[in-house]
């Protein structure tokens, strides 16, 4: 039976890219040793740390202003990191647009010294739109305005990046990162873990702009972007075969074309998915046509008991992880850029099915 793997992450890896580090696990080009067993200080390793930043930075076009740091503690480490880097004594301005964007928000509420100010929410419609933000909401003596470009769990995305004016975007960019059209000069922040479109879990990259850094009033080394970013992101052992994995599918991506060969991909099968939606009589889209994300799509019956039917069947046919979030239940496919064409048109051909067989 095919398996296709709609996990909302850890997710979906490229096949060549593991069939890759398969071939050279046990011995890394001739070196004798795996990747997981070369000192992070090697000639091996820093050629790879090297060439990963060096293709990320051709991929999302980022200016030399920008440093790109590979850190660990998940993005959910960076909740707090922003707030301690950025907005002692200060203002933090925050959207929020779902579960972790309130995770953020929580993390910068626990600081003593920080002042957070939430200036838009979605939450009195169940997170189902990205709210407008207009420049007048943006006080300009913030340390940062804080957004959630794609929201995982309840599938919305910012189609634009609101304008912040001098007030830099930090933007958690976990689910949505390498799969949008963003410009990476409207941010200050970027942050991601690595465990949906970059590779395994256990990686966070930080892209962050050179005049943000340094403001760190914490005396914690490694709660410090500029301590990272003046180490190479080796102040001390990176995770190295989650480095070398990114590295493997920066160079996939290029080589299929780059971001906008990708991003092409990635409405097309978003586009299948939301056509096949919108034509049913049983399954529906809980989220606003002009904020869908397309790389989380839920999708419902409106029937808690069809929907469990549902992701039973889908499960015993090969559909893995299309359960949708235990808070917000019904069903979701997370179409990451490694996610195959084919797992849509097969997940589109057993919606009608199912339909057909279930009075639709
Ligand atoms: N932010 C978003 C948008 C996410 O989707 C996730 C995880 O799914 C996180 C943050 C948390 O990331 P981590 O588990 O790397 O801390």
């Amino acid at each position: 039976m095919t398996v296709y793997n709609f996990s909302a992450g850890p997710a979906v890896l490229p096949t060549p890219v593991l069939e890759q580090a398969q071939s050279e696990f046990t011995d890394y080009q001739g070196s004798g040793m795996s990747v997981m067993e070369l000192s992070h200080r090697s000639s091996f390793f820093d050629a790879i740390i090297k060439d990963a930043k060096k293709r990320l930075r051709e991929l999302m076009n980022i200016p030399d202003n920008y440093h790109i740091l590979f850190l660990q503690g998940g993005a959910s480490l960076q909740f707090s990191m922003v707030p301690l880097n950025l907005a002692q004594n200060k203002k933090a301005l925050y959207v929020n647009t779902g579960s972790w964007s309130k995770k953020a928000i929580g993390a910068a509420k626990m600081l003593d010294n920080v002042a957070v100010e939430v200036i838009a929410s979605s939450e009195e419609d169940n997170f189902t739109y990205i709210p407008d933000i207009t420049p007048d909401m943006i006080d300009q003596d913030a340390a940062y305005l804080h957004i959630t470009t794609n929201n995982t769990i309840v599938g919305t995305a910012f189609q634009t990046i609101p304008d912040a004016g001098k007030v830099p975007i930090v933007a958690d960019m976990s689910s949505n990162i390498l799969a949008n059209d963003y410009n990476v000069e409207d941010f200050g922040i970027i942050y991601a873990g690595a465990q949906k479109n970059i590779g395994p879990a256990g990686l966070t990259v930080v892209i962050i702009r050179d005049d943000l850094l340094g403001l760190c009033e914490v005396n914690e080394p490694m709660l410090d972007y500029k301590i990272h970013t003046e180490a190479n992101s080796l102040y001390n052992t990176p995770p190295t075969f989650a480095i070398y994995i990114a590295q493997l599918v920066f160079k996939w991506l290029q080589d299929l074309g780059g971001l906008p060969e990708i991003l092409k991909q990635d409405q097309e099968k978003a586009q299948l998915l939301y056509d096949a939606i919108e034509k049913s009589s049983i399954f529906t889209s809980p989220v606003r046509q002009d904020s869908r994300s397309i790389t989380n799509i839920p999708f419902v019956t409106g029937d808690e008991e069809l929907d469990k039917k549902f992701n039973a069947e889908a499960l015993a046919a090969g559909f893995e992880n299309l359960k949708g979030h235990r808070s917000v239940g019904g069903m979701r496919a997370s179409l990451y850029n490694a996610f195959p064409k084919e797992g849509v048109t097969a997940l589109v051909a057993f919606m009608e099915k199912f339909e057909k067989e279930n009075g639709g």
